[in-house]
């Protein structure tokens, strides 16, 4: 016999109830984003290597060692996307979408893929929603969007903290870099690390280990070198958000792992994940039209991490909307009611109530079964009798009583008893 197959490592498969609550943490993220005129946007799941390899650069982890990149039969280079603010940014300048009116504001919504390795809440291949607003330097954008997040954390009913910071623009962070680069090379650091230093020393501060975060305690702060554009930027920021009523902590260390933002960043943290504990973040990107071809085109985005919701969700012990189930049950006895009662279902169904049925033979009793766990209001039950009176059996599933319909108005008579709208 052959082995069962199963998910490949580091990724996996959600059933139901699971399946319907990622629904439910994706529609919460995006519905504050539909009611700020958001636009929904779909690129490919995969996009020519060099976009990514330009974009989030050369020197991040995402690049060197996550991408799932391959050959195409036909020669292409291409990688499953790791994220999503570059392809979004290519769709956006390939379709002149800034030619139109600024910001364009867009949302988007799917699978991610990064070669990590697997542990609680980190997955090869994951889902995120996202939202970009491209065209604006406006800091009232970049509260926006953060206002945006945090509502949709709030109607899922969690309690994440913000963390900010700026990384500020081409103005402050040269003049950043070699200060920080100055104080590193004067510690006794690993050969990786010291490349590094060299290559990216604003990765260095991503170092999460015990060593690493004592050396970096004295490192200077990128706060102390923004020019005053890029403070007046992130002082502005900061006042809309308090005007928001968004509570914040700035955090002067904050860097992600992508290198294409400048100025705003921020993250989005549950304390109840353990060590994957950032369930979103974003940040500004000014540069990275210009990296793309594209013209100087200023633009700001976050991503929320799906699945690392959910995981929060169920650490908070919080019910999810709309979790699946049926509100009728139909239990046939007879090939003649099974007949009738599924026209009953579909009838129900397409009148906009939640229906399902017992098929295959399983007799009265194990319906009855699969009707409690369907988690229907009620069952209604249509044995040979019932058919020769014209009526089917409605039984309140919650309190036991029981009571003959016409089977003539039985969609009304349910539709009323469940409080539908006159159709
Ligand atoms: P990033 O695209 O790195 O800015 O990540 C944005 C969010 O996506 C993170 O805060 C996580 O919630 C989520 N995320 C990123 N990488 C992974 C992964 N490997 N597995 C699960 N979620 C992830």
């Amino acid at each position: 016999m052959s082995q069962l197959f199963r998910a490949p490592r580091g990724t996996f498969d959600l059933v139901p109830p699971r399946g319907e609550a990622i629904l439910a943490v994706r529609e919460a993220m995006a519905a504050p984003l539909r009611r700020a005129g958001y636009g929904y946007v779909e690129t490919p799941t995969f996009e020519e290597t060099a976009l990514f390899v330009r974009a989030v650069g050369e020197s991040t982890d995402v690049v060197s060692k996550e991408m799932y990149s391959f050959t195409t039969r036909g020669g292409d280079d291409v990688t499953l996307r790791p994220e999503g603010t570059a392809p979004v940014l290519r769709a956006a300048l390939e379709h002149n979408l800034h030619r139109g009116p600024v910001p364009v504001k867009l949302w988007y919504s799917g699978s991610y893929y990064r070669y990590e390795r697997p542990q609680k809440g980190r997955f090869r291949h994951f889902s995120q929603v996202g939202a970009e607003a491209i065209g604006t330097e406006d800091p009232a954008i970049d509260a926006e969007l953060i206002v945006l997040a945090v509502d949709a954390y709030r109607a899922l009913g969690l309690t994440v903290r913000l963390l900010v910071n700026s990384l500020g623009s081409d103005e402050s962070r040269p003049a950043y870099r070699a200060a920080l680069q100055d104080y590193l090379r004067r510690r006794d650091l690993d050969d990786e690390t010291r490349e590094r230093v060299e290559l990216n020393p604003l990765r260095v501060l991503d170092d999460k280990r015990p060593e690493m975060q004592a050396v970096l305690k004295e490192a200077p702060v990128i706060a102390d070198f923004l020019s005053a554009a890029d403070r007046a930027h992130h002082d502005a920021l900061r006042a809309l958000l308090t005007d928001a009523g968004v509570d914040y902590e700035d955090d002067p260390r904050l860097v992600r792992g992508l290198d294409y933002y400048t100025r705003t960043l921020f993250e989005f943290v549950h304390d109840g994940l353990g060590a994957q504990s950032a369930v979103g973040g974003g940040g500004r990107y000014d540069g990275l039209s210009e990296l793309l071809g594209g013209p100087r085109l200023p633009g700001v985005g976050w991503a929320l991490g799906v699945e690392r919701t959910l995981l929060a969700v169920e650490a908070e012990g919080r019910a999810l909307p709309g979790t699946g189930g049926v509100d009728v049950f139909a239990v046939p006895l007879g090939e003649v009611a099974a007949r009738r009662l599924f026209a009953v279902v579909t009838e129900l169904r397409r009148a906009g109530v939640a229906a399902d049925m017992a098929t295959g033979a399983r007799g009265l009793k194990g319906s009855m079964k699969a009707a409690d766990r369907s988690g229907a209001r009620y069952a209604i039950v249509v044995g040979e009798r019932d058919l020769a009176d014209g009526v089917a059996q409605i039984k309140d599933l919650r309190s036991g009583d029981q009571a003959p319909a016409s089977l003539q108005t039985l969609v009304a008579e349910l539709r009323k008893r469940l409080g539908a709208p006159d159709a």
